[in-house]
């Protein structure tokens, strides 16, 4: 099917990567110099990254000494996750975070218990929400590093991060905040390093940039270790050859979202329109999150099986997801750590949006979801 003919609601899973994106991504390819030959050609190179750091810093709120590129957010997240438990290595084993984050967050700190480390997942309500009274009645005299995400990828809940990171540095100043801001980043009105923490994740294909970029934000003053090791690039922090095209590419989407009138505003809006044509058209959807950040929000048909209604929207062209996309057809771990009933869980459904998304796909996804339940199976009569 043409790209053309989508009703897209999975922008939190991927975004489509912004034609100043495109441009940017060819040209810096044409201009093929290695960032650390030490000729022109390749002195340019390494003026271009530096101006894409300062971008992406700048959108950050940070110095462009304090960011750091990688491959994707999920490396982002190990890095600050595996190398800050070892600043706190004298101080203890025990981690701090949510039942709710991504694998990217969840899947490094079961591979820490395997080496010995203790993690408190915290348990979110019925709507996704953790409070910072349950950090901090989680932190020990050996807390090494929390870690919370800012925007949940698959409910659109905004978790306490900034009220967090106050209550763990006045517990102890010592411990290390991670904050995943991948689903945050330029979704939400203040930049992220106001939140205050030591590390934030962020990631560019869910801004518009092509996948394989990510960053890092290392606040002054963290030794934070590198996690990958080799020829010092990026400062001695993250070695490897710079990808002076996905930076480029990565530095332009940012701009171009920046650019965007009352994207945030035109998000909300078209979210919440959707919300209500498909209470209309569906009076057994329920709501499970309507996401406190604007690009997304969760529902449920209850009784029916997702998998099937993703699968029948999806050969229509309309395009949602029953989870995050890393999930690849196993029941979501937040949708379940919410505790919902079975058949909310098995109707689970996330929608995800983007100021481009219009009324008239919001119609399409509202027509086809209403065909799907009348023509789909449900365990509920
Ligand atoms: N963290 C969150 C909250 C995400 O939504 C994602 C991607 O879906 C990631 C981390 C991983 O980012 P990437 O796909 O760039 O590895």
């Amino acid at each position: 099917m043409e790209q053309a003919q989508l009703a897209y609601f999975d922008y939190a899973a991927t975004t489509p990567v912004r034609p100043e994106a495109v441009a940017a991504l060819t040209e810096a390819a044409a201009q093929f110099g290695n960032p650390s030959s030490r000729y022109e050609f390749g002195r340019q190179a390494a003026a271009r990254v530096g101006a894409d750091r300062e971008t992406v810093a700048k959108a950050l709120g940070c110095a462009p000494g304090e960011l750091f590129f990688t491959s994707c957010g999920t490396e982002s997240d190990n890095w600050a996750i595996r190398r800050g438990v070892e600043v706190n290595r004298r101080k203890g084993k025990h981690i701090v975070t949510t039942a709710v984050e991504h694998a990217a967050v969840l899947e490094t700190c079961r591979d820490l218990e395997r080496q010995g480390y203790e993690v408190t997942y915290l348990k979110p309500d019925r709507a996704g929400r953790i409070t910072v009274e349950q950090v901090r009645d989680a932190l020990r005299p050996d807390t090494a590093l929390v870690s919370m995400m800012l925007v949940n990828n698959e409910t659109g809940a905004v978790l306490p991060a900034a009220e967090s990171v106050k209550a763990v540095k006045a517990a102890d100043p010592a411990i290390l905040f991670h904050c995943d801001g991948v689903q945050g980043f330029l979704k939400m009105d203040c930049p992220l390093a106001r939140l205050g923490a030591d590390l934030i994740a962020v990631s560019g294909h869910k801004i518009g940039a092509p996948k394989g970029i990510g960053a890092l934000y290392v606040k002054k003053g963290v030794r934070l270790r590198p996690l990958l090791t080799g020829g010092g690039q990026e400062d001695g922090m993250r070695s490897g050859t710079e990808a002076t095209a996905q930076t480029a590419a990565f530095a332009a989407a940012v701009r171009a979202s920046l650019a965007e009138p009352e994207r945030l505003e035109r998000t909300a809006a078209v979210k919440e329109y959707t919300l209500l044509k498909l209470k209309e058209a569906l009076p057994r959807l329920e709501v499970i999150s309507a996401g406190d950040a604007p690009h997304i929000c969760a529902v449920t048909l209850p009784g029916y099986k997702s998998e099937v209604v993703v699968r029948v929207l999806g050969d229509q062209g309309v395009c949602i997801s029953s989870g995050s996309a890393c999930h690849k057809g196993k029941p979501s771990h937040v949708f379940a750590a919410m505790n919902l009933p079975k058949p909310w869980l098995d109707g689970a459904l996330r929608l995800s949006f983007s100021p481009d998304t219009t009324r008239e796909e919001a119609d399409r996804l509202a027509r086809a979801l209403k065909d799907a339940a009348d023509s789909l199976f449900t365990t509920l009569s």
